[in-house]
């Protein structure tokens, strides 16, 4: 579980958490896009490649440029790299009308599940097609667009309640949900069906995050002092830091290594530091040099 373990002189010893950070997804789209980087000034970008600042600076100093769908039909003859969440069929036509070069980082397992829906769709064009997720996320419209637009995207119960039970109803998940909303909701939709109609449901949560919630929990347990690292925008990093301080009461929040404060230090022998799905590893390393700095000024 635990990747890092530093020990100064102090006896203090400092652990990062090795299933904190980018899921392999991100990591894997973060490459592409320095690859590209290396022999090209410019990368354009379709939207944030991932939710922290700190990384979006560093990639923006190797030229990563990040446009919106609106810029899509104004750039020509560019190259555009595609995130990790995916696009729906409608990028990749006015990327194409556009003459711009796509550099696919979507990832794998989202890729998987698009064609999973296109299938269910065009198998059974009467069934609702139905989305566990967020609405307006871009893994979640990049799904919807394999039906042409025609599934139905809930968030929660009430959302649900709007289903036609007297049709099929073909449920997924977007791939970042947890299991249990999403074990709720198939219950909730299965007490409602009215028979003929059935309802056929595909468990299409990522396991690289479904699972963090149980490490994290048992990671931040182990730690006099906690540092979670993440971006204030993260809405998996609030998520998670809730579930550190549900099982350690001295965890704190930090952004950058200058957050690092002193008074954190004291009568501390174990520090934990752990982080979102979209936190960079070199963070998290900052922060861990930081705390030997710190500690070297407090016992001076
Ligand atoms: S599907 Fe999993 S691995 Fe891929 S981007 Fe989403 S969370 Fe990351």
């Amino acid at each position: 579980m635990m990747k890092k373990d530093l020990q100064n002189k102090n006896n203090v010893v400092v652990t990062i958490d090795e299933n904190s950070g980018f899921c392999f997804g991100v990591v894997n789209a973060i490459s592409k896009a320095e690859e590209s980087l290396h022999s090209e000034d410019n990368l354009y970008c379709l939207g944030d490649i991932v939710h922290n600042s700190q990384e979006q600076e560093r990639l923006s100093q190797l030229g990563l440029r990040v446009i919106t769908h609106k810029d899509l039909t104004t750039i020509h003859n560019a190259k555009i790299l595609l995130r990790a969440h995916g696009e729906p069929p409608e990028t990749y036509r006015i990327a194409q009308e556009n003459a711009n070069f796509i550099i696919d980082a979507s990832c794998p397992v989202v890729l998987r599940l698009q064609k999973k829906i296109k299938q269910a769709f065009e198998s059974n064009p009467d069934a609702q097609i139905v989305i566990y997720g967020k609405i307006g996320h871009a893994e979640v419209n990049g799904l919807v667009g394999q039906t042409r637009g025609k599934a139905v995207v809930v968030e929660n119960e009430q959302d649900a309640e709007k289903l036609d039970f007297t049709k099929d109803i073909v449920l997924f998940s977007q791939t970042t949900k947890s299991l249990e909303g999403f074990n709720k909701l198939i219950q909730f939709i299965k007490e409602r069906m009215q028979k003929p109609a059935s309802l056929v449901y595909y468990d299409t949560i990522c396991r690289q995050v479904a699972n963090r919630v149980v490490r994290i929990r048992r990671f931040a347990s182990n730690f006099d002092l906690v540092l979670f690292v993440g971006d204030k925008k993260s809405s998996n990093g609030k998520v998670l830091f809730e579930e550190c301080c549900k099982v350690n009461n001295n965890v704190h929040f930090i952004s950058s290594a200058q957050d690092v404060d002193k008074s954190f230090l004291k009568n501390v022998k174990t520090i934990g530091i752990c982080g979102a799905t979209s936190t960079p590893k070199w963070l998290m390393e900052d922060v861990a040099k930081e705390i030997y700095l710190k500690m070297e000024d407090l016992n001076k």
